[in-house]
This record gives structure tokens, sequence and C-alpha cells, in this order.
């Protein structure tokens, strides 16, 4: 009798012990294997940042760049952590932001670092934009920009501004001093961008209309499980206009099955290497081949030539995207 308790009990001692071993070792395997993926995706995402931030010495002010200790990562969903905003992302908001730094970076070129809240990113859905607005003889004017600054940097995000001199906004922008306070409307503009939704993106950039297109493509990069492929055409007047340019070529560089830049410029140095001239029907053609979405930044004359040119080739409305 006592035997066959002891039998009873050890047999099933012994398969609730297998079971437990067993069951261990699926939650280790996939725990493992889980962190293991995380880990890629991080190291990914830092690999990026610090790259371009390496690019970047003497073009931009490093720190502009350089993970600090409050920025995660370069804007991967996978990596970010949530943001305090997170769950007003789509919903608009007014806000006052100061000015903390503010540098040359080119004759017509400067960089604005404007203050958040200390654990505070401003945490743009990819492909939205902010705007900011004043009064300009009684009227208000507002205009669209696109921060350079990686969505979850914490406590600050950064404009990078061309100012034109006949500009209303880019002059008021040019005029504020450390300390003042801009008026912000933040998330602004109905483009959301989808990893995987298309296939091969064609991007079409002239002059400052090329911060919409950084932050997409950085998202794309950031994102191991992103296989989309992006090809950039990017127009400037002169050489010295192109902006970010050592961050774009560090992506391409980084990201060569995924990311193909082609710049042109219309008053080319006898130096020049790339393309020249504006952006036509046939340069789309040869240089991008066919794309199943083309999005467009750049100054009004810009983006009607640009739209001419896509209907020209027999692109749909639907697949053209003018930020
Ligand atoms: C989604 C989006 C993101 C943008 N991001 C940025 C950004 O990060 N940085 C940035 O500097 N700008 C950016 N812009 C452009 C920005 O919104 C303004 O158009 C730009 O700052 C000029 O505004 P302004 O009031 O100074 O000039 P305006 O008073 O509107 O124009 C005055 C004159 O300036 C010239 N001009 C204006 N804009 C351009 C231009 N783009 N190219 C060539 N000449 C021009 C023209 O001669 C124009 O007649 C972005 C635009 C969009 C739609």
């Amino acid at each position: 009798m006592a035997s066959i308790l002891i039998d009873q009990f050890t047999g099933r001692t012994l398969l609730g012990s297998a079971l437990v071993i067993v069951a261990t070792t699926v939650c280790i395997y996939f725990f493992l294997g889980r962190s293991k993926a995380k880990k890629d995706t991080a190291n990914r995402a830092t690999k990026n940042s610090n790259e371009e931030g390496k690019k970047l010495k003497g073009k931009l002010p490093v720190e502009s760049f350089e993970k600090s200790e409050t920025e995660v990562g370069t804007g991967s969903q996978s990596v970010a952590p949530l943001s305090v905003n997170q769950a007003q992302m789509n919903q608009k908001y007014h806000r006052t932001f100061k000015l903390i730094k503010k540098d040359q970076i080119s004759h017509n070129v400067q960089l604005f670092r404007f203050e958040l809240p200390q654990e505070e990113c401003l945490d743009l859905p990819i492909g939205r934009h902010l705007k900011v607005s004043t009064t300009i003889d009684q009227k208000q004017v507002s205009r669209s920009y696109t921060p350079i600054s990686l969505p979850t940097a914490r406590g600050y995000f950064e404009l990078l501004i061309k100012v034109y001199e006949k500009g209303q906004m880019s002059r008021f922008m040019h005029s504020l001093k450390v300390g003042d306070t801009a008026q912000v409307l933040c998330p602004v503009g109905s483009f959301t961008y989808v990893p995987n939704e298309w296939k091969h993106i064609a991007m079409l950039a002239g002059g400052s209309g090329i911060t919409p297109m950084l932050q997409v493509i950085r998202a794309i990069t950031a994102n191991p499980e992103d296989h989309t492929r992006v090809t950039l055409i990017y127009s400037n007047h002169t050489e010295e206009d192109i902006l970010l340019k050592d961050v774009l070529d560090n992506l391409a560089e980084s990201f060569p099955q995924q990311v193909r830049i082609v710049y042109t410029v219309s008053e080319p140095s006898p130096q020049w290497k790339g393309l020249t001239g504006r952006i036509t029907a046939s340069t789309i053609q040869e240089t991008i081949g066919k794309a199943d979405k083309v999005l467009i930044c750049g100054p009004v004359g810009f983006n009607k030539a640009m739209i001419e040119n896509l209907e020209g080739l027999g692109y749909s409305e639907e697949m053209i995207y003018k930020f």
C-alpha cells in the first residue's frame, strides 16, 4: 500500500517536474530571443545616431546630434520610450517654447534649440511637423517646420531655418534672442508614415524642404523591420545651399540597399560632380524609375513644377503627397 502511494506520488512528481522543466525552457528561450531582437534594434538605432553625430562634427554644433544622456534612439518606435505627449499625439496643441540656444550654421542658416520640460520629448508622429506663429504688421503669420533633432530627444527640440531676405517668418526667427519665446502649433499635417506601406518612395526636395524627408528616412533606417526603399532627389541653387549634406550622405552610405540620394544644383561650380539644372520629368524617370509613392517639399514654384512632371509621367493624385 505504502509502495503504491509512493509510486503514485513519485509518478505525479516526475510528471510535474517534467512539465515544469519544459515550461521553464520555453520561457527562457522566448525571453532570450526577445531580448536579442530588442538589443539588435537598439544597436541599429544607436549606430544610426552615433554615425550621424560623428559625420556632423565641424558642420553643425556637435551637441545637436551627439547622443546626450537625455536622448534615446533615433525615432524607431520599437526603442522609443513613451513620451508624456504620447496620449495626445494626434491632438493639436498650442504651446509657447523658450529659445535656449541659437547657432549660426552658415551665412543664411541658423539652428534654434527650444526648451521642453525636462522629461518631455516632442515625439512628433513621423510625417507630421509643427507650425511657428507670430504677428507681423497686425497680421498672423505661421509657417511649417520639421525639427531636425531626434523625435525622442528629451528636454529640447531643434529647428534648422534658412533665412530669406524677404522671408517674414525666417526674419522673425532670425531676430529672436536666447530667452525669447515662440508660439508653436503641434502636430500639423495629414501625412503619416507607415512602415512597409510602400515598396519604393521617391522624394523630391527643394532647399529647406529637405527636413520632412530626413525625418522619414531616419524613421525607415532606424527600424530593422522596415524594408522600404527611398530615392531622394535634392535640388538647390548652389552646393553651399545644400542643407544637412553630411547627415544625408551618412544615411545613404550606411544603408545602401535602402537609401539613394542624388543632388542637383542649378549653378554648379567647376568641381561639382552631381546632376545640374532643375528636376525635370526625365530626371525623375532616369534617376528614380518607378516609385509607388512620391513626397514633395519645396518652395511653391518647385512643388507646382514637380506635380506637373509627375502627372506627365503618369503618377496619379493619390501617389503624390506634397508637404
Ligand atoms: C512640412 C514643411 C517643413 C518645413 N521645414 C522647414 C525647415 O525645417 N526649415 C526651413 O528653413 N524651412 C522649412 N520649411 C519652409 C518654411 O515653412 C517657410 O516656407 C520658410 O521658412 C520661408 O518662410 P518665410 O516666412 O521666411 O518666407 P515668405 O515670407 O513665405 O517668403 C518670402 C520669399 O522668400 C523666398 N522663399 C520662401 N520660402 C522659400 C523656399 N523654401 N525656398 C526658396 N525661396 C523661398 C521666396 O522668394 C519668397 O518670395 C518647411 C515647409 C514645410 C511645408
